[in-house]
Protein backbone atom coordinates (compact mmCIF):
# COMPACT_ATOMS: atom_id res chain seq x y z
CA UNK A 1 0.00 0.00 0.00
CA UNK A 2 0.69 3.47 -0.57
CA UNK A 3 2.49 5.75 1.69
CA UNK A 4 0.79 9.22 2.24
CA UNK A 5 2.91 12.02 2.11
CA UNK A 6 1.68 14.94 4.48
CA UNK A 7 1.93 16.95 1.68
CA UNK A 8 -0.19 14.95 -0.58
CA UNK A 9 -3.68 16.51 -0.72
CA UNK A 10 -5.16 12.93 -0.52
CA UNK A 11 -3.81 12.69 3.08
CA UNK A 12 -6.26 15.02 4.49
CA UNK A 13 -8.94 13.44 2.94
CA UNK A 14 -8.30 10.36 3.90
CA UNK A 15 -6.98 11.10 7.32
CA UNK A 16 -7.93 8.88 10.29
CA UNK A 17 -8.88 6.63 7.89
CA UNK A 18 -8.68 3.03 8.37
CA UNK A 19 -9.18 1.37 5.50
CA UNK A 20 -9.36 4.50 2.63
CA UNK A 21 -11.51 3.51 -0.30
CA UNK A 22 -11.90 5.45 -3.56
CA UNK A 23 -15.71 5.78 -4.95
CA UNK A 24 -16.68 6.14 -8.60
CA UNK A 25 -17.52 9.56 -7.60
CA UNK A 26 -14.02 10.51 -6.70
CA UNK A 27 -14.89 10.92 -3.29
CA UNK A 28 -12.87 9.21 -0.26
CA UNK A 29 -14.72 7.25 2.30
CA UNK A 30 -13.60 4.66 4.73
CA UNK A 31 -15.05 1.30 4.09
CA UNK A 32 -16.10 1.14 7.73
CA UNK A 33 -18.81 4.23 6.35
CA UNK A 34 -18.88 2.76 3.39
CA UNK A 35 -22.87 1.47 1.34
CA UNK A 36 -23.40 -1.36 -1.23
CA UNK A 37 -24.11 -0.17 -4.42
CA UNK A 38 -28.00 -1.47 -4.93
CA UNK A 39 -27.09 -1.14 -8.74
CA UNK A 40 -28.17 -4.68 -9.70
CA UNK A 41 -24.96 -7.07 -10.13
CA UNK A 42 -22.99 -4.42 -8.16
CA UNK A 43 -21.08 -5.89 -5.51
CA UNK A 44 -19.28 -2.80 -5.04
CA UNK A 45 -18.91 -0.71 -1.90
CA UNK A 46 -19.91 2.88 -2.48
CA UNK A 47 -19.56 6.29 -0.53
CA UNK A 48 -22.33 7.60 1.62
CA UNK A 49 -23.47 10.29 -0.66
CA UNK A 50 -23.68 8.01 -4.03
CA UNK A 51 -25.81 5.76 -1.62
CA UNK A 52 -28.19 8.75 -0.28
CA UNK A 53 -28.49 9.54 -3.96
CA UNK A 54 -28.99 5.80 -4.99
CA UNK A 55 -32.10 5.72 -2.32
CA UNK A 56 -33.15 9.17 -3.56
CA UNK A 57 -33.80 7.20 -6.84
CA UNK A 58 -34.92 4.79 -5.86
CA UNK A 59 -37.87 5.97 -3.75
CA UNK A 60 -38.62 7.98 -7.39
CA UNK A 61 -38.74 4.48 -8.96
CA UNK A 62 -40.76 2.66 -6.59
CA UNK A 63 -43.28 5.63 -6.86
CA UNK A 64 -43.51 5.89 -10.79
CA UNK A 65 -43.93 2.23 -10.34
CA UNK A 66 -46.90 2.78 -7.69
CA UNK A 67 -48.44 5.61 -10.43
CA UNK A 68 -48.22 3.20 -13.15
CA UNK A 69 -49.86 0.17 -11.51
CA UNK A 70 -51.83 0.85 -8.70
CA UNK A 71 -53.05 4.29 -9.01
CA UNK A 72 -53.71 4.35 -12.93
CA UNK A 73 -56.03 1.01 -12.57
CA UNK A 74 -58.42 3.04 -10.05
CA UNK A 75 -58.19 6.03 -13.10
CA UNK A 76 -59.17 3.27 -15.14
CA UNK A 77 -61.42 1.89 -13.24
CA UNK A 78 -63.45 5.41 -12.63
CA UNK A 79 -63.37 5.97 -16.07
CA UNK A 80 -65.30 2.43 -17.17
CA UNK A 81 -67.75 3.32 -14.42
CA UNK A 82 -68.56 6.60 -15.52
CA UNK A 83 -69.21 5.26 -19.37
CA UNK A 84 -71.56 2.28 -17.75
CA UNK A 85 -73.50 4.75 -15.60
CA UNK A 86 -73.73 6.71 -19.06
CA UNK A 87 -75.28 3.49 -20.62
CA UNK A 88 -77.65 3.12 -18.06
CA UNK A 89 -75.67 1.86 -14.71
CA UNK A 90 -75.21 -2.36 -14.55
CA UNK A 91 -77.15 -5.17 -16.50
CA UNK A 92 -77.49 -6.55 -12.91
ZN1 LIG B 1 -19.51 8.20 -4.30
Amino acid sequence: MKEFNENDSVYDEVDGMEMPCKCDCGQWFDLNDGKRDLRWGSNKIICKSCHNNQLKRKDIEDQIYELETHDNKKREIKKLKKILDQLGGPIN
